[in-house]
């Protein structure tokens, strides 16, 4: 997988900082998680091929989240794009964007699809034969979901020495990658685990911003390979956290210690601070695989 941070400021896009978008390439899709203000500028920046696109994945409906979508949707219509293209959001989002094109007389020359979510449940939104999509509910000013982007277990590799020596014919090779036992020329059943490789762990992905603290959350993102969580304070105010329903720096490594995470990468931070490696400080007093979300920043995985 790999994870491009567009923007993972809060509020307002300024001079050199954007609000939250991120784009994750996954197998052979490429997602687009919440669309701020700027975001196709920040696309064409980081020379994302976002033609791309056929999911957008949206959090919630306040402006940091989604003023970006409705330009990119006329952006697309404006190269002919042709592709159709799905949009998962809270309820309205449909409305809101739908208006703004009505009233501009705009409709896309291409098929707009939209997936409202009003469930407070974690659900499967999204599924191939080798991605799952499942939303995170959170807990925010308004109806908010993280979302969870998870590989499927692929298939075993075959140990083509051992294959051989156990004289398996070529043809039972796929059902030996699907894990099954199979009788080789003689007719001996042959134990699968001694002829082939498990299967490359599959990764996964949470996405979690906005949200206050909330651990009923840790279920859903137990173990993931990645968890981005909000923290758009650190401590000294988190009196402001609590009033805007965000979390703190040290409240989404709790989470991440909680859930067993294998790294937590922070973002969405209010502008009110300058250095940022603060927030890596105060949150490895809690957990310790910290990683700071910053805007064009890239993470593999
Ligand atoms: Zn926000
Ligand atoms: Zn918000």
């Amino acid at each position: 997988m790999r994870l491009t941070i567009l923007g993972c400021y809060s509020a307002t896009p300024r001079t050199l900082n954007n609000t939250t978008s991120q784009v994750l390439e996954i197998n052979n899709h490429m997602f687009l998680i919440d669309c701020g203000e700027g975001t196709q500028v920040q696309l064409r920046k980081h020379k994302l091929k976002f033609n791309r696109i056929k999911y957008i994945f949206i959090s919630h409906l306040h402006g940091d989240h989604f003023f970006g979508l409705v330009g990119l949707i006329s952006t697309f219509r404006l190269l002919t794009r042709e592709a159709d293209l799905h949009i998962y959001g809270p309820k309205g989002i449909k409305e809101a964007i739908t208006l703004q094109l009505k009233l501009s007389d705009s409709w896309t020359n291409y098929k707009l699809y939209f997936h409202e979510l009003t469930s407070t449940k974690s659900e499967l939104i999204f599924e191939d034969n080798k991605v799952e999509v499942h939303t995170i509910p959170l807990d925010h000013r308004i109806y908010t979901n993280g979302y969870l982007f998870k590989e499927k277990a692929g298939e075993r590799k075959l140990n083509i020495d051992a294959v051989n020596e156990a004289n398996i014919d070529v043809a039972y090779y796929r059902k030996l990658k699907q894990g099954f036992d199979v009788k080789n020329e003689d007719g001996v059943l042959i134990d699968n685990k001694t002829v082939t490789f498990p299967a490359e762990n599959p990764k996964s992905y949470a996405f979690c911003s906005d949200t206050k603290y909330k651990e009923d959350i840790v279920p859903v993102i137990k173990n993931v390979s990645v968890l981005y969580h909000e923290s758009t304070f650190l401590e000294k105010h988190a009196h402001y956290a609590e009033k805007t329903k965000h979390a703190t720096a040290k409240q989404a490594a709790t989470i991440a210690k909680l859930a067993h995470v294998k790294t937590l990468i922070l973002g969405h931070y209010s502008t009110r601070y300058d250095d940022l490696s603060v927030f890596k400080n105060e949150a490895k007093t809690v957990f310790n695989k910290v990683k700071l979300a910053r805007d064009g920043k890239v993470f593999n995985f």
